[in-house]
């Protein structure tokens, strides 16, 4: 965490005594925050310092001498201190389930072999016998002796759930003997073709299987049953929220998904808004009999688009190109669907009143959309049809101007670009490059660009794209200046990607996406000024707080809860950090310790066994049995609670202080 501690002394306080006078409206606030550098991205009235909220939306947006009238005794204000404030930033393409499973997966990225196992050990404890535990990232180049790890590891842990656990490379998994029965793995079985059994003297499975010897284990894994879905869903929302994000998007949601989505919605467990497509085939056919779901559970969730699949990925040449590609000859990739059956597909969506998502990422798949949508809505006109190709990732030089004119949106994902660059560059070569990733040429043409991240397929952090649109350099800074830096975009344009274009590419520019009177109180507190930082620093920032419909959904950790473990009773206790020292509470401290305490104004006196000890507040020095000792940290009082180092406990009082951060306890010993 950086040094935004500053942030501790926001004040949430309330107007005690404020007289009635004369509000500018009438209106009394529920919450008002003042002293903010805002963004508002109303183009009338771009900057604001002040907003006032009332229910889940926005009655005032402006400046501080004016938001006063619209605090009454019981409005909540919030200082900003200064700090940076955005609309709640709207991710415009991704997956939110599989962004949630992804979550659910064991992280054991780099980490220490004594630590994965002590987790896999808690998820076998935690879940019923028989359940999957699966994780990722593992490396044994960082352990001592950069041996691979056994069968033998995981089955002293987990004996009786079947692990999984993919190595950093993707390309081997270490499992248990549970899963090698599973999956039918014996002595006698061959290596399969393009994998390995990793085997001991005597010819068993060590637990280490590579490539296609994995698919083995692999094609045994159930998908996730409906509890691990639902906590999915909220696991995603809970990582969104972390960095700002309000609105969220599934691009192509199945009927389950849905159906756990809205028990969700409908038990308050979730809170941020969604626009869901639905996926082509079934779900789509489900949606046709009964229309689109506009604004279910107060705003929160929308199914109004169909996605559609036009061809497949640059990475896997399995994009579809107009011409060979430049790295194998012959070879066009491959179209998921002949033009009438597509034609066919667009009609029917457009029949039943539902708007239209194409993936395409090859230049011939971004033409068949281009052309199927232009004769689609020909014969079947729409005024504000808002269709949309996703990823548009190459695209003639013709086909970007068509969709301009047309009005068909490209949902773009800058974070692809910067990762695609050097394989792009070799599947298409340099004169169709011109048309690939072209945010300038397209923004020129005419039209917006959502953005997004398409997680998990990319790591869904917004800060990434922004930092992404703005340089067109990776996060490591390559290539210095920008990868054909002239299709950077501005910053303004970065953030309404982000923001108001993202919102209008799912009709919901009228309700979010700006910050004005009228619309959704969504917005996101930052650390950092993103439109005048350094733009390499773009990619750091942190949201501070989540607002969704005027309620914090998400605040940045600056104190912790800890359990105290104190002669075998447990309390909980939210300490602080100032500094880099971390705080405890005296009072609730005392009490949790069965301390006899007293307090004065500039003093807090506490006794442990007839040892009287005085603090004194925001001073340096501590009388203990009436000797003046020097206290390295003074006694602090934020917010009328006055708080001690940790190691007061030990210096002071003679306890035997252990913290174990990992698991947020604080154990005292006598
Ligand atoms: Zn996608």
């Amino acid at each position: 965490m950086k040094k935004n501690l500053v942030w501790l002394l926001i004040l949430v306080f309330t107007i005690g005594c404020m007289p009635i006078s004369i509000f500018a409206d009438g209106q009394i606030a529920d919450s008002v925050y003042l002293n903010g550098n805002i963004y508002t991205l109303n183009e009338k009235a771009p900057k604001a310092t002040a907003l006032a909220i009332k229910g889940q939306k926005l009655i005032f947006v402006g400046h501080d001498k004016d938001v006063k009238a619209y605090i009454g005794k019981d409005t909540k204000v919030i200082d900003l201190g200064g700090k940076t404030v955005t609309p709640g930033l709207i991710e415009g393409h991704m997956h939110y389930p599989g962004l949630g499973q992804s979550l659910l997966l064991l992280d054991a990225f780099w980490k220490p072999k004594a630590d994965i196992l002590a987790a896999v050990k808690a998820e076998a404890d935690r879940l019923p016998d028989g359940e999957w535990i699966l994780g990722r990232g593992w490396n044994q180049e960082v352990w001592p002796g950069a041996q691979f790890p056994t069968k033998e590891d995981l089955d002293a842990v987990a004996p009786n759930n079947p692990v999984s656990l993919e190595r950093t490379c993707g390309h081997a998994i270490w499992v248990n003997s549970l899963a090698l029965k599973l999956g039918g793995i014996t002595k006698d079985m061959a290596n399969p073709q393009g994998g390995e059994i990793l085997r001991d003297k005597g010819g068993n499975a060590t637990g280490i299987l590579t490539d296609t010897a994995g698919s083995i284990i692999e094609k045994n894994i159930p998908t996730f049953n409906e509890a691990r879905k639902k906590e999915a869903l909220i696991k995603a929302q809970a990582e969104l929220f972390s960095y700002g994000i309000t609105t969220s998007m599934d691009a192509g949601s199945g009927i389950e998904d849905i159906k756990n989505m809205k028990d969700l919605y409908q038990s308050g467990d979730l809170k941020i808004r969604l626009y869901t497509m639905a996926s082509s085939g079934e779900t789509a056919q489900a949606f046709y009999k009964t229309g689109p779901e506009v604004g279910l559970f107060n705003d929160r969730l929308t199914i109004n688009c169909i996605k559609f699949y036009a061809d497949g990925s640059l990475g896997a040449r399995s994009a579809w190109m107009l011409k060979e590609y430049s790295d194998r000859a012959g070879h066009v990739g491959n179209g998921r669907n002949s033009n009438d059956i597509f034609y066919d597909m667009v009609k029917e969506a457009r029949a039943h009143g539902f708007q239209v998502a194409t993936h395409a990422i090859g230049d011939a798949a971004v033409n068949q959309c281009v052309n199927t949508y232009e004769k689609v809505l020909k014969e079947n006109p729409l005024a504000d049809h808002r269709y949309r190709i996703e990823h548009f990732q190459v695209a003639t030089l013709e086909d970007i101007q068509r969709i301009a004119d047309i009005g068909i949106i490209p949902a773009m994902q800058s974070v692809h670009a910067t990762s695609d660059k050097n394989m792009a560059e070799d599947r298409v070569g340099s004169e169709r490059i011109k048309g690939a990733y072209a945010w300038r040429k397209v923004i020129n043409a005419g039209s917006i660009i959502p953005n997004g991240s398409d997680a998990p397929v990319e790591l869904v952090n917004p800060y990434h794209g922004l930092y992404a649109a703005v340089t067109r350099m990776d996060r490591d800074g390559v290539p210095v200046g920008g990868w054909y830096p002239e299709e950077c975009m501005t910053r303004e344009e970065a953030l309404k990607s982000f923001t108001i274009w993202a919102a209008y590419g799912q009709f919901q520019d009228k309700s979010r996406g700006s910050l004005e009177v009228g619309k959704l109180a969504d917005f996101t507190v930052l650390d950092r000024d993103v439109m005048t930082c350094p733009a390499s620093d773009i990619k750091d920032t942190n949201a501070l707080i989540t607002v969704v419909g005027g309620e914090t959904v998400y605040t940045k950790a600056i104190s912790k809860n800890l359990t105290v473990m104190a002669k075998g009773v447990e309390t909980k206790i939210a300490t602080t950090t100032i500094g880099n020292e971390l705080y405890v509470p005296i009072i609730e401290t005392a009490k949790a310790l069965g301390l006899k305490y007293s307090a004065n104004l500039n003093t807090i006196s506490i006794t442990k066994d007839f040892n009287p000890i005085i603090l004194a507040i925001d001073s340096k020095n501590i009388n203990k049995n009436g000797v003046e000792y020097k206290a390295a940290n003074a006694v602090k009082s934020v917010k009328g609670i006055t708080y001690m180092p940790v190691s007061y406990l030990r210096d002071y009082f003679g306890y035997h202080v252990m913290t174990y951060t990992g698991s947020n306890i604080l154990s005292i010993n006598f």
